[in-house]
């Protein structure tokens, strides 16, 4: 199965906007894939879908085969979302928002307690286990965002512009983040505006504008019309 298919999948919002207009895509397992397309393009709307956060008006959802508008539970165990805004409690300390966050999805508390460890490490951030996290810097901070959707141990990891705003050193940092996770077997979706960003990560991708799909597949072949 595809990590993720969707097939006709359309968004009109109670406002009448009509955000998504038929959108069809597929992902395969391990892939490295950017949905790219300028702001009000709908992309947020399509991940807000895929993460069960935004109710899809009509087409069809799997992840790994299963159906999510369906199956929703089972689909979004395997689902890991990294939303723009961080929007942890930032006065908690890392190690206990990752903890909590894996207990709320009914990861087993000893468990938890060694992926926290574990995802820490892999985000840099060790030293800060148990430091507030109102006093991390920007850039760890989005890498605690990372580790937190880790740790359910998502088979697909969905990121909506992971580096908007972000200064160059940060984006770099996250960039080798993101490859160690693709590396270690996780399928990685990221949603951008940058085709820098895209380039630099993706082996394939999707260009939505005005809720279509305008171009699907290879970062390879799309640099060539270029
Ligand atoms: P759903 O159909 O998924 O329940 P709604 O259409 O009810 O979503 O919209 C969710 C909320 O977002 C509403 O309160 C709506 O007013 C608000 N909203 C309206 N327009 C926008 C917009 N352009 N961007 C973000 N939120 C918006
Ligand atoms: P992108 O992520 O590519 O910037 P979005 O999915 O956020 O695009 O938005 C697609 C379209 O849907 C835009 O016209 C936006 O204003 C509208 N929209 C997004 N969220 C809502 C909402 N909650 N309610 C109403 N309209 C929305």
């Amino acid at each position: 199965h595809p990590a993720l298919e969707l097939v006709d999948l359309r968004k009109t919002y109670a406002t009448g906007v009509e955000a998504l207009k038929g959108v069809s895509l597929r992902v395969e397992p391990g892939d490295f894939f950017a949905l790219l397309g300028p702001n009000g393009a709908g992309k947020s709307t399509t991940i807000g879908i895929v993460s069960s956060l935004v109710n899809a008006s009509a087409g069809e959802v799997r992840v790994h085969g299963v159906d999510l508008l369906r199956e929703r539970s089972t689909a979004m165990r395997m689902v890991g979302l990294v939303p723009q805004e961080i929007n942890f409690n930032l006065f908690e300390k890392p190690f206990d928002i990752l903890v909590n966050y894996a207990g709320f999805y009914g990861v087993p508390r000893d468990q938890a307690i060694v992926r926290a460890g574990e995802e820490l490490e892999r985000a840099q951030l060790s030293d800060k286990a148990h430091t507030m996290s109102r006093t991390l810097s920007g850039g760890m901070k989005r890498r605690l965002m990372i580790a937190r959707a880790l740790m359910t141990r998502p088979r697909l990891l969905i990121l909506d512009e992971p580096t908007a705003g972000v200064d160059i050193e940060i984006r770099r940092a996250m960039w080798r983040q993101l490859r160690e996770i693709n590396a270690a077997g996780t399928t990685v979706i990221l949603t951008t505006h940058y085709l820098e960003e895209a380039e630099s990560l993706c082996r394939n991708l999707a260009i939505i504008d005005h809720g279509r799909i305008i171009q699907h597949g290879s970062m390879r072949s799309l640099l060539a019309q270029l």
